[in-house]
């Protein structure tokens, strides 16, 4: 694989391209943008870019330095991530670093370093890392990957260059979910579709643990009742087991796929209510119960939901407070489905 692989971050290859023709390669990046849409992938075809024995801004792809680059097995180029087991990266794994960092390149003119989950660091390891960017070597380049910016400290963030990645289209994830994952064709067309561009989300709604919670959901959706907001979001704290989770960041990322069920049940409501027929219903073993259930609802309403769902999406990412905000808007939701209206309506 090289750059030319690398799909639907053209805007990011040609800056590299450039940086690497023009031996502009800044010490310390950011890569950042939702999970899933290829930082990491990217990032180990950037350090092949600027290993590879073939001069040129792209990776020659055989030569012995991008193999053993593609096997992990390359002297001056390190990659961190959180230890099996560990949430965060540890101190100890940046004090390694910097003793690594404090060794002249083996075989070529750098080291790259490239940090997976850089926005899971404690203090003490924000400290250590903000130590090596404050005074690199010159032979260092450091990558550091975060889905989070907002998690990173800021004195680490202004000692990088941030690189935002996009989300990728439906057929690119589907064209991946086919060809690395082996899905089939057809599940690869529904996942893709409600991936949100990430592939990594796709795999995981492919796991059938997953799928079972996203079952649970709807099929509670399709029979709450009035008066059920507090128990409603008691029972999907418990079902999804949301107080398992340790790290406030690894919760907030599961309860924002949460959220985007709750967002692909009312939004298939709304498709089956204005009868798009050109376009597909998500739940399609629900279909016709769907169709059913959407005569309970106005168009408007349905609408007002999909808003409450995406403002509460946009508190979630404001480090809203997971119970309150679930509650919230669980009670809003019913509210507007069994006539009180809330959002300026009589
Ligand atoms: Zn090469």
């Amino acid at each position: 694989m090289s750059f030319k692989n690398i799909s639907c971050q053209n805007r990011i290859v040609e800056l590299f391209k450039n940086v690497i023709a023009n031996s502009r390669l800044s010490h310390a990046y950011i890569f950042t943008g939702q999970e899933g849409v290829g930082k990491t992938v990217f990032s180990r075809e950037l350090a092949k870019a600027v290993f590879c024995q073939r001069p040129g801004p792209d990776a020659c792809d055989t030569c012995n330095t991008c193999q053993r680059i593609d096997n992990n097995n390359y002297s001056d180029l390190f990659l961190i991530s959180p230890e099996k087991n560990s949430r965060v990266i540890k101190i100890d794994q940046l004090k390694y670093l910097q003793e690594v960092l404090n060794v002249k390149p083996l075989e070529s003119k750098y080291k790259m370093v490239i940090i997976q989950s850089a926005d899971r660091m404690n203090e003490a390891s924000s400290n250590c890392l903000l130590k090596t960017l404050e005074e690199p070597p010159g032979y260092a380049h450091i990558i550091l990957i975060a889905t989070s910016l907002e998690s990173v400290k800021d004195t680490i963030r202004s000692r990088c260059q941030i690189i935002r990645f996009s989300p990728l289209s439906i057929p690119v994830v589907k064209d991946i979910l086919i060809n690395n994952l082996h899905l089939e064709h057809k599940q690869a067309e529904r996942l893709a579709f409600i991936s949100n561009g990430s592939v990594e989300r796709a795999a995981l709604l492919s796991d059938s643990g997953a799928l079972e919670k996203k079952n649970w959901l709807v099929d509670h959706l399709l029979t709450l009742k009035p008066d059920d907001n507090l128990t409603f979001s008691k029972e999907l704290i418990s079902e999804w087991h949301i107080q398992d989770i340790d790290v406030l960041e690894e919760k907030r990322a599961f309860v924002k796929e949460l959220l985007f069920s709750f967002l692909l049940y009312y939004r298939d409501l709304l498709v089956c209510k204005i009868g798009v027929c050109n376009l597909p219903v998500y739940h399609t073993d629900w279909r016709d119960t769907l169709l059913s259930k959407s005569a309970s609802f106005s168009e408007d309403m349905l609408f007002q939901i999909v808003h409450i769902i995406k403002t509460s999406l946009e508190y979630l990412d404001a480090n809203a407070n997971i119970n309150l905000l679930l509650e919230n808007m669980i009670t809003k939701i019913l509210q507007l489905q069994f006539g009180k209206f809330v959002y300026g309506h009589d």
